[in-house]
């Protein structure tokens, strides 16, 4: 059997379409999202669904020793849960820049706090954050978002410098727009009416298998090549 993975964010979208693939490839999976029965609704061979708030370190550090015990070590971390809440930075709602902060920041800090140890001390292993164009340039009404995902572009270069003489990879991926539930959140009409407006002026977005090829692709290097950035989108978006 291939190395364990964990995938956060695997009830919906790209995280669903990375379980699957990863799956298919061999690998025993550890996924967690909020939603634990549209994990288990997945019905993936050598698989351990989780329900876990990923702000919630504590939950995710019994989670990942539980799916080890069975599997081994972790191999590799999809950093993919995130939630995508834009506003007018004059009006929007403070709570939801924190609960993005919280999820897109926060969470992909604990998801490295609790394997990153672990796999320096075994001079192996792979973490992948999911970023997004928005963590590259800047788009209206995506102020706070921009910043979550500015920081998990920050992050995954900083830490890839600080654990690259243990042979441990950290890479970023930033898709464009992708078919998902992501604008689903987004509480203002206008705001959602208008990005759809503009995703459907570009043909509509990638599907999210297209997002889980280029995870698997990454991950699927000999552990001494890190592929460290991949940007892909759909070839109309600017
Ligand atoms: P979806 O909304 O389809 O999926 C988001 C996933 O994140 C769900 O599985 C959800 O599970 C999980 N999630 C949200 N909040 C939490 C939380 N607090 N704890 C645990 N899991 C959580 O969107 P996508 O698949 O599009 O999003 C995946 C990633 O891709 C995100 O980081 C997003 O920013 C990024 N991205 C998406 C793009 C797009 O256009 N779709 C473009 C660029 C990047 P549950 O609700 O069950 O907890």
């Amino acid at each position: 059997m291939k190395k364990l993975v964990v995938i956060t964010g695997a009830s919906s979208g790209i995280g669903r379409a990375t379980a699957i693939k990863l799956s298919s490839e061999g690998h025993p999976l550890l996924l967690l999202a909020r939603r634990k029965e549209k994990l288990e609704e997945l019905n993936l061979p050598n698989t351990i669904c989780k329900s876990l708030d990923v702000t919630d370190i504590e939950t995710f550090k019994v989670a990942v020793d539980e799916a080890e015990e069975k599997y081994g070590k972790v191999d590799c971390l999809v950093n993919n849960a995130g939630i995508m809440l834009l506003g007018e930075a004059s009006n929007q709602d403070p709570n939801e820049w924190k609960k993005m902060l919280d999820v897109n920041v926060m969470g992909v800090l604990n998801g490295i706090h609790v394997v990153l140890d672990d796999m320096i001390s075994r001079n192996e292993g792979t973490i992948i954050n999911i970023s997004s164009i928005a963590g590259r340039k800047t788009f209206p009404n995506h102020a706070a978002y921009c910043g979550t995902k500015f920081a998990v572009h920050a992050i995954t270069e900083n830490i890839r410098e600080e654990v690259a003489n243990h042979n441990v990879r950290i890479i970023v991926i930033a898709p464009g727009v992708v078919e998902t539930n992501l604008l689903s959140h987004t509480t203002s009409d206008d705001i959602k009416d208008s990005y759809t407006d503009w995703k459907e002026s570009i043909g509509g977005g990638l599907q999210a298998e297209n997002i889980a090829n280029v995870i698997s692709f990454a991950y699927s290097q000999p552990q001494n090549v890190c592929i460290r950035e991949i940007v892909i989108a759909k070839t109309r978006q600017d």
